[in-house]
């Protein structure tokens, strides 16, 4: 019998992001020594006040399903957090929990487009977003920025890229993968775009926010004339090193969090009953619990700017936030080295993979070519190792 897939399948692409770790892991199985820098994924332990809740939960029977959307008294919880991170006014019929803030991503395209919608986004962006636009069967329109302009668009780029089919914006503050913060100020100035286009939704991802090193965060969902079509999605994965809990969640306007409710329901139900109780005692711990992780992150920033410009041809740029690096490698394209034509960026991450045997993702993936994603989530010891390997390589 012949294998059939769906075109729906076919013509998804694989996520960069797992592909290239389950080629480290795959490679380190076979015992090479392989530097993982290509997940986003903090290597530190979820912190004890979480895994004893977590415990908590299990002793006192928390097996059942959960409402689809979420325990009542974690959606309330979002809440107070939504008010007390982002002074974001959301009540809990407007707060959806899912596997993931991935998921809570798949549901609201699922929800929101149709086929022939398009959706913009600002580059670099995350794997995901484009891949589920093409799974809604909608298209994506790149805006694309460089690491000239520290990777933000303008207002007027985004204006020229609306047509009367943009349905939807991405955004995604503090950015994976160039770690880029945009100022209130700049907020504003593309609100200010948006305001004229009443028809365009706005999906806001925060689930960085936590882990900056300095410019304030700002909410699309701050900004009044756009809280009806914006949907702010977030999650405890980064923060606090919980990414294998699943916990994403989202505060949107009521209808959107209804149809994200029975897109839910009949895909996953409601996420992890265990991790959706150990969230609640996550969000609800100060900031300050979670900040030696982040001061950890910023000397490991620092390291990296000061590592890797040390290598001739990489270009840096300075993150502000999340736990990436994402340096413009082209100078390199078009030479050989180690006997490998170096055409773009994805030759240029195979190099360090088979040369070096350091793992990052290529740019390509992101929608910037000219570049390569390094995740800094790694030992220092690591780190030092990994751009000692890599300057050996290209030297
Ligand atoms: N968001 C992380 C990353 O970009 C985890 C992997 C993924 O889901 O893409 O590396």
């Amino acid at each position: 019998m012949s294998q059939q897939l769906s075109r729906r399948i076919n013509s998804l692409p694989v996520s960069q992001t797992l592909a290239m770790a389950a080629k480290a892991r795959e490679l380190k199985e076979q015992g090479k020594d392989i530097i993982s820098l290509s997940l986003g994924e903090p290597d530190f332990n979820t912190p004890d006040f979480i895994k004893d809740a977590a415990i908590q939960a299990i002793n006192d029977n928390y097996n059942s399903y959960s409402p689809v959307n979420g325990y009542a008294d974690l959606r309330e919880a979002i809440c107070r957090k939504f008010k007390r991170d982002n002074n974001l006014n959301y009540t809990a019929n407007q707060v959806v929990v899912s596997t993931g803030a991935k998921q809570s991503i798949a549901n609201l395209v699922m929800v929101l487009l149709n086929p022939g919608d398009e959706v913009l986004l600002p580059a670099p962006y995350w794997v995901s977003y484009s891949a589920l636009t093409i799974l809604a069967e909608a298209k994506y329109i790149e805006i694309p920025s460089s690491i000239e302009t520290n990777f933000k668009i303008t207002p007027e780029q985004l204006e020229a890229a609306i047509t009367p089919k943009t349905k939807m914006i991405f955004f995604n503050s503090p950015n994976n993968p160039s770690g880029t913060v945009y100022t209130e100020e700049e907020f504003r100035a593309l609100a200010k775009v948006l305001e004229k286009y009443p028809n365009i939704y706005i999906l806001s991802d925060e689930i960085y926010e936590h882990i900056n090193y300095g410019t304030p965060n700002f909410s699309f969902a701050a900004i009044e004339s756009l809280y009806d079509r914006t949907i702010t999605v977030n999650g405890v994965a980064k923060a606090f090193a919980m990414t294998g809990w699943r916990i994403g969640y989202i505060g949107a306007p009521e209808w959107i969090a209804k149809a994200c409710n029975k897109m839910q329901g009949q895909i996953t139900s409601g996420a992890n009953c265990i991790a959706q109780r150990a969230t609640i005692t996550a969000i609800e711990a100060p900031v300050s619990k979670i900040q030696y992780m982040v001061d950890e992150f910023e000397t490991r920033r620092d390291l990296m700017i000061d590592l890797l410009s040390k290598i001739e041809g990489i270009k840096t740029n300075v993150p502000e936030g999340a736990f990436y690096i994402f340096p413009d490698v082209s100078y390199y394209f078009g030479k050989t080295i180690k006997g490998k034509v170096i055409k773009d960026a994805s030759d240029f991450s195979m190099l360090l993979l088979e040369e070096a045997n350091v793992a990052t993702v290529t740019g390509d993936a992101f929608g910037a070519p000219d570049c390569i994603r390094i995740s800094y989530a790694a030992s220092q010891e690591n780190l030092i190792e990994a751009v000692k390997r890599i300057a050996e390589v290209l030297a």
